[in-house]
């Protein structure tokens, strides 16, 4: 491992625990990924000792005008250096009550140290002193399990999940992002530790979500949630798109595995995880609005106003970011079968320059979704239907091209209505304002002030009011 470590932050670390007759390892994370080949940033040394007297030694003597961040509660200190964050902590031993994830913690060995820590891959140690410098240290079968891709807990799995649920999120999330298989046991036992997810807080829940959501194929990470029962419990919309029903011998397609498919779709073609929400999203209305006749077969009519709808509650919950990245989620949910609408039929202008309207600058992400979204699995069927979305592209930059309604604001605003018929605050200078929108993305009059204004002094007359100017 000698050569992995062949860095002057090692080698200070390496030389100072030798002056001082300590002892110090890099641990966790950064050696599985030295293993896996994967490049890394964040260094944690532990040391049987004070953590923090060691990082201010070792800081002081590559640059003493490092700034060190130190946390005193924890017994962590941290700095950068060459890009790289370097945390240091003292080994320690933790015993857990059943009702929090705040552990009792007290100082420890190395051994104690790895004992506690999440899976077999995660807890490799690299020795740092001067004689055993580079020596890997690997008393649960890390290394095996790093060839054999599988994530296994260091002790048995419902001590490890129960003393900290947020670790069945974590095996998830590791075996999605290195594609690695959970071992059964550990599988049975989150199934098993499932409830005990109730006791981690929303923001933790998320920030595995969204590192789930940013992996190449999220749908595995999804499937496992679904399988332990996890996602029951942490996305119950989710869970509930799952299922086919079958009536008068017509079966709908099961929406969860649909959906998992239109998202490692997009995945392909946009990094933006908010994109990837709104395809994770994108049908969660149809178990609402499910119907069957035997006139129209199953039907899901109006599942994107609802399912748009449901995204702030679904927001709130999961404490995911409120105002503007969730309105762009509600948003792009709501308007995902317009641009279907725009292929299927011959369409007026009207009818697009709305869209462009609606979907703003946002419109790239709405078609990018709807491409995703085509999941037959005949390739004909498909050619036809992306061809179909270029057609609706072709005629979305037509009309741009033409009228400029992609950032448009009408040329009327709200307070030129109450000034000229001097109107006190009232629901007609909305209405006002909506029709001379509506006329203008209709193409009944021109997307001028003058054009707007005519318009306006004309239904306001007709709604009984009197111009003052
Ligand atoms: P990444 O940084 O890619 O998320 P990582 O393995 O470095 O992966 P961190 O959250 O940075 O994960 O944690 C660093 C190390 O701390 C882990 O490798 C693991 O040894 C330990 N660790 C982190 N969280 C837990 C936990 N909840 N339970 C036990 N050990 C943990
Ligand atoms: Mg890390």
């Amino acid at each position: 491992m000698k050569q992995h470590i062949d860095n002057i932050i090692f080698t200070t670390i390496s030389r100072i625990v030798g002056e001082n007759k300590q002892q110090a390892f890099v641990i966790g994370g950064y050696v599985r990924d030295i293993l896996l080949k994967r490049p890394s940033k964040d260094i944690d040394i532990v040391t049987v000792g004070s953590g923090i007297e060691l990082a201010k030694k070792v800081a002081n003597a590559l640059n003493p005008a490092i700034k060190i961040s130190v946390f005193r509660n924890f017994g962590t200190a941290m700095f950068r250096y060459n890009n790289l964050e370097v945390e240091f902590v003292g080994a320690r031993r933790e015993s857990y009550n059943r009702n929090s994830r705040k552990p009792i913690v007290e100082d420890g060995t190395l051994e104690d140290d790895q004992k506690r820590r999440d899976f077999t891959i995660n807890a490799l140690a690299i020795n740092l002193s001067p004689d055993k410098f580079g020596e890997l240290i690997d008393p649960f079968t890390g290394l095996s399990d790093l060839d054999s891709k599988i994530i296994r807990t260091p002790l048995d799995p419902d001590t490890t999940y129960s003393d900290d649920p947020l670790r069945m999120l974590r095996a998830i999330r590791f075996a999605n992002q290195l594609i690695f298989r959970i071992c059964d046991d550990s599988m049975e036992s989150i199934e098993r530790n499932k409830d005990r997810i109730k006791i981690i807080s929303s923001e933790r829940i998320a920030d595995e979500l969204n590192k789930i959501m940013l992996c190449d194929k999220p749908s595995f990470g999804f499937k496992l949630l679904q399988k332990t029962g996890l996602l029951a419990i942490i996305l119950p919309e989710l869970e509930a798109m799952k299922g086919i029903d079958i009536k008068g011998g017509q079966k709908h397609k099961d929406n969860f595995y649909h959906t998992l498919e239109v998202l490692d779709n997009i995945c392909k073609h946009t990094d933006n995880v908010w994109l990837r929400w709104a395809a994770l999203l994108h049908d969660i209305g149809k178990p609402k609005t499910k119907r069957y006749s035997e006139s129209l077969g199953w039907t899901f009519h109006g599942h994107e106003f609802i399912g748009s709808k449901m995204i702030p509650k679904i927001f709130r919950n999961l404490k995911l970011p409120l105002h503007d990245k969730m309105k762009y989620v509600e948003k792009i949910v709501g308007l995902h079968m317009r641009p279907i609408v725009l292929a299927q039929e011959i369409v007026t202008d009207s009818a697009v320059r709305r869209l462009l309207f609606e979907a703003g600058d946002d419109i790239e992400d709405l078609m990018t979704l709807c491409d995703a979204d085509i999941t037959s699995k005949n390739p004909d069927k498909v050619a036809k239907y992306l061809g179909n979305y270029q057609l609706v592209r072709r005629k979305l930059k037509e009309v741009e091209e033409k009228d400029h309604v992609r950032n448009w604001q009408p040329p009327i605003v709200g307070e030129e209505i109450i000034e000229t018929f001097n109107l006190p605050p009232c629901k007609a200078i909305g209405d006002i304002k909506a029709a001379i929108k509506d006329a203008i993305l209709d193409g009944e009059i021109e997307n001028n002030y003058n054009a707007a204004k005519e318009f306006m002094l004309k239904i306001g007359q007709e709604m009984g009011f009197k111009p003052v100017k």
